[in-house]
């Protein structure tokens, strides 16, 4: 991880906890997070649509040092889109990233590259910041495809944003085979990945850009393996299914990341 950056440790809820289960998780785990050094890592937590308000009231009443995610959102800011939500709802909720591409929505909602490229403009528009996911299947990776898919999914993403977009992007690595399967990628091949990613957004839109953009991991990223997967330079942070639904197990991985920056900063003075 990189001195300058600040390091992002998100929560992918998915489709789990109902609000209430949502209120008591992000309680347990604001009170956690209260004792940690935070002032170079930063904390998402991604609910549901129907607790991003709950958390919000209480990220909000109790002053937690969470920040409000979503885990998408629709591409319009309004109209007859039945079932959706806009935007614009999410950021007069307070909502700082949007999860944006994941590929189980790319795979069992039919989000291609072109609706990617609409929702990302959405966000920006919103003022809200995109959490970019890429990342190669098991057959990809097998046929040596990795980065020829980083490339398509980047590259179809960096052409409809601008440099200053770019430089705040967060782009999440999350190789496919590795999501919720308890198969974590190696410091390597992660390493390997958000390095070859920074290059594709050093081509796009420059060096400047490149060492600001955030490159989190995200695939079976537990407490157990988040010190490992932080060693590196490129990678900045995790995105955590699974493992942030508990909210000591998610704390846990707070403070590996915490650890890390102290790391960092013992190593480089
Ligand atoms: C995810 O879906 O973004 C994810 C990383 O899930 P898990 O940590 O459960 O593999």
């Amino acid at each position: 991880m990189h001195p300058e950056r600040k390091v992002l440790v998100a929560g992918n809820w998915k489709m789990h906890h109902t609000h209430l289960e949502a209120i008591r998780l992000v309680q347990t785990l604001g009170f956690a997070l209260e004792r940690m050094d935070l002032r170079h890592v930063e904390v998402s937590a991604h609910p549901p649509f129907t607790s991003i308000r709950s958390v919000q009231t209480v990220v909000d009443g109790d002053d937690l040092p969470i920040s409000l995610g979503a885990q998408t959102c629709h591409f319009e800011d309004l109209g007859a889109f039945t079932g959706e939500v806009s935007p614009v709802m999410l950021a007069k909720l307070g909502v700082r990233y949007v999860i944006t591409g994941h590929s189980e929505r790319r795979a069992m909602c039919g989000e291609t590259d072109e609706i990617v490229q609409a929702k990302l403009k959405a966000v920006y528009r919103n003022h809200m910041v995109p959490v970019l996911c890429v990342g190669e299947s098991g057959a990809e990776r097998a046929r040596g495809l990795t980065e020829e898919r980083l490339s398509e999914q980047l590259g179809s993403a960096l052409a409809v944003l601008n440099a200053e977009q770019i430089a705040s992007l967060v782009v999440a690595y999350e190789p496919i085979w590795a999501i919720g399967t308890g198969e974590n990628a190696s410091l390597k091949d992660a390493e390997e990945a958000a390095s070859f990613i920074r290059s594709v957004v050093a081509g796009n839109a420059g060096a400047a850009a490149a060492g600001s953009v955030r490159v989190l991991y995200g695939g079976s990223a537990t407490d157990e393996n988040a010190a490992e997967l932080l060693g590196g330079d490129d990678v900045d942070g995790l995105l955590v299914g699974g493992a942030s639904l508990d909210p000591d197990r998610f704390a846990r991985i707070v403070e590996r990341a915490v650890e890390a920056v102290k790391e960092r900063g013992s190593a480089s003075s």
